[in-house]
Formats: structure tokens, sequence, C-alpha cells
């Protein structure tokens, strides 16, 4: 397939500038990203060689050879039996390799492993490398991003409408419930499903557990999942949305909530191409500040999103880098009370040439049920 060459060639290009000699890519979501094949998380190494100059080749155990989809234009495949060294292997196939960049999710073993047999070359992160490319999204991925986001958009109506049970239930039972409605609405992987009720919900990644959701409280969900195309690359989906689960809701929540929309919906519309990532944190966050609740809002603006749930470029106070068109990241301001309650509200957003492209289109209210 002409897209996996075409992103090893844009990696080659990043290499010969940032004087690296080969790429060793590993576990994780940069192998599948340029290689379309995904490593089994094992104790039996699997790693897409990537020398500057030269082929690439895939050195993965004789046993998974089948699970490889063969790829000729992009690497060749070097099995490892049982009884073979296969860091010897990935050693001599990175040749004299002065400066090597590693995968960031690289087991820590295998690095160790590397150091020892490549004793004279320096080692650094692979994310300086691949970061920048994945961040960028093109429009077929842009629109994987979406239909993602439309499947949790879908989930996070039915919340709002009062058709996923919440009174009497567990914050983990609806967590359960959230994941199955993921992977029904076409995810193939559940990401997380944070459920928290009440003053659990100042907690920004609670995890649902045995607290029952009661009459008359605030019920914070933020879920997310992965959906995997056919050329086996999965992109990201992730929502946040609150529900009261009784008609009557508590005042200054209300006025709170009311403080958080506006922020949030500033933060979207503040994310145009050219604006630095932290422009965009401080116009959300200075509307919090503004109504009082600003030493309440303890997280950045956002991450984001891609084959990564959390990936570059983040919206965070010194992250000067400027949005880029495809860039695709979430605004996700939040209040959050100790022992009362927290409210969040999060859509993934794609800055783009016409403007800042929201993802998420579901109500943002607070959706009171009952
Ligand atoms: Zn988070
Ligand atoms: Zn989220
Ligand atoms: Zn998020």
């Amino acid at each position: 397939m002409a897209m996996f060459a075409t992103r090893l060639d844009r990696a080659r290009a990043r290499m010969e500038a940032d004087g690296v000699d080969a790429l060793l890519l590993s576990v994780g979501s940069d192998l599948p990203y340029f290689s379309g094949y995904e490593a089994m998380p094992l104790e039996r190494i699997t790693m897409l060689v990537v020398p500057r100059e030269g082929d690439a080749t895939l050195v993965v155990p004789e046993l998974e050879i089948p699970r490889v989809h063969e790829r000729p234009d992009v690497f060749s495949i070097q099995g490892w039996g049982e009884t073979q060294d296969p860091i010897a292997m990935i050693a001599a196939l990175a040749g004299s390799a002065a400066h090597v960049a590693v995968g960031d999710h690289m087991w820590a073993g295998f690095l160790v492993d590397l150091t020892q047999a490549m004793p004279s070359t320096t080692f650094r992160r692979a994310s300086t490398i691949t970061s920048p490319i994945r961040s960028v999204k093109d429009a077929e991925e842009v629109e994987r991003l979406r239909a993602a986001s439309a499947a949790v958009d879908r989930i996070a109506a039915r919340l709002q409408g009062g058709d996923i049970e919440l009174v009497g239930k567990t914050e983990a039972e609806v967590s359960a419930e959230l994941g199955r409605q993921i992977v029904d609405e076409g995810h193939d992987r559940v990401n997380f499903a944070i459920v928290a009720a009440g003053e659990n919900a100042a907690s920004p990644h609670h995890h649902a557990g045995d607290r029952v959701i009661r009459a008359g409280e605030v019920v914070l969900c933020d879920f997310g999942g992965t959906m995997v195309g056919d050329d086996g690359i999965g992109y990201c989906s992730d929502i946040t949305r609150c529900v009261w689960t009784d008609g009557n809701p508590d005042r200054e929540l209300l006025e709170a909530y009311a403080i958080l929309h506006e922020a949030q919906a500033a933060g979207v519309k503040s994310a145009t191409v050219g604006t630095p990532a932290q422009d965009v944190d401080r116009i959300t966050r200075q509307k919090i500040v503004d109504g009082g609740y600003g030493s309440h809002f303890i997280h950045r603006t956002g991450h984001g999103i891609g084959v990564e749930a959390h990936e570059d470029p983040y919206i965070v106070e010194g992250n000067t880098q400027p949005l880029e068109h495809g860039h695709a990241f979430s605004i996700e301001p939040g209040i959050y009370i100790p022992g009362k309650w927290g409210i969040r509200l999060e859509d993934i957003v794609v800055a783009s040439d016409s403007g800042p492209d929201p993802l998420n289109l579901v109500d943002h209210q607070l959706a009171v049920l009952g």
C-alpha cells in the first residue's frame, strides 16, 4: 500500500534532518501507523528496523509470521526461531548506526538488551520523528476520526435521553454498559469508560466502582474506543458529557456548568490554524478563571488524538506550537469541587484551513433526566 511507503519516506526525511541513522519500532502505535502491522505485546520481541538508507525489515517471531500482512514495498520479513537471538538480528540490521531512535513504548527490557548489543550507539525517543508526522491527519484520517466520534455521539445521545439506566446502578455497571455500546457502535476496543457519580466526579480520572448512582446528583461519563479499519490501523474516539439524575439540579452546579460550557465553546472557536496550542488553553482557562473557578480547573485543556487516545499536540501552557491544518485534539475543560461534584465537557476538534471542525456534535448542555 502506497500510504505506508509514503509515511516511511516522511520518517526517513526527518531522520535525515535529525541525524538519526536507524528507527526501531516495536509495540505501540507507531508500528501500525508506519507498517500496518501491530506487534503482540509479548516477551517475544517484534521490531521494524528502518535504516535511513536502505530497506526496512520486520523482525518478528516465526510463529507470528502468519499474522503479518505482507507489504513487500514497505518491509521485508525476517522471522526468528525460539533458539535464535533476535537482539543480535536487530543489531545487525541496524548496522553501524551511531544514532538510533526507538519507539517510546518499546519495553525497557528490550532497550537494555539493545544498548548492550550496540555499545557505541546513542539512543533517543522515536517520537521526535514520528509524532510530528502522526499528529497531522490527512483527509481520510479525519473522516475515520469523524466516524469514531459520531459513534460515541450516538451513545452520549442515549445517555442524555435517559435511555441508559443510571439511578440504582453502580458506576461499574454503567461503565460496562458504555463499553458494550462502544463495541456495538463499531469500535474494536474500549479504551476507557469513566463513570463518576456525585463527589466521585471531582476526581478527573475516577475509576468506576461500587458506588450506587442516586437520584439528584451529577454523573460524569468520559468514554472512548478504537475503530480499526481494513488496513489494520485504528482511530480513537473520546467524549465527555454530564447528566443530572433528577429534575432539580443543584443551583451552584448549574451556574458552574454554564461557565464550563462557555469556556469549552470559546476553546473550540479559538482552535484555528496558526494559533499556538497554549493560546487555546489560555482562552479556555480564562473563561473559567473569570467565572471564579480557576483553581478548580486542574488539568490541561486537551490532548491530540489519532491512532493513540493521547498524542501530540497537547493543548497546554508551554506548548507554543502553532496549530496546523489536520491537527486533531480534544477541548475538555473541567471544574472539580473536592467532596462535592465535578463536571467536564469534551469534544474532539480538527484545526482546518476553513476553521475549527468539531467532530462531536451531540448536545453540550447538562442533560437533566427524570
Ligand atoms: Zn484524561
Ligand atoms: Zn475523555
Ligand atoms: Zn480526552
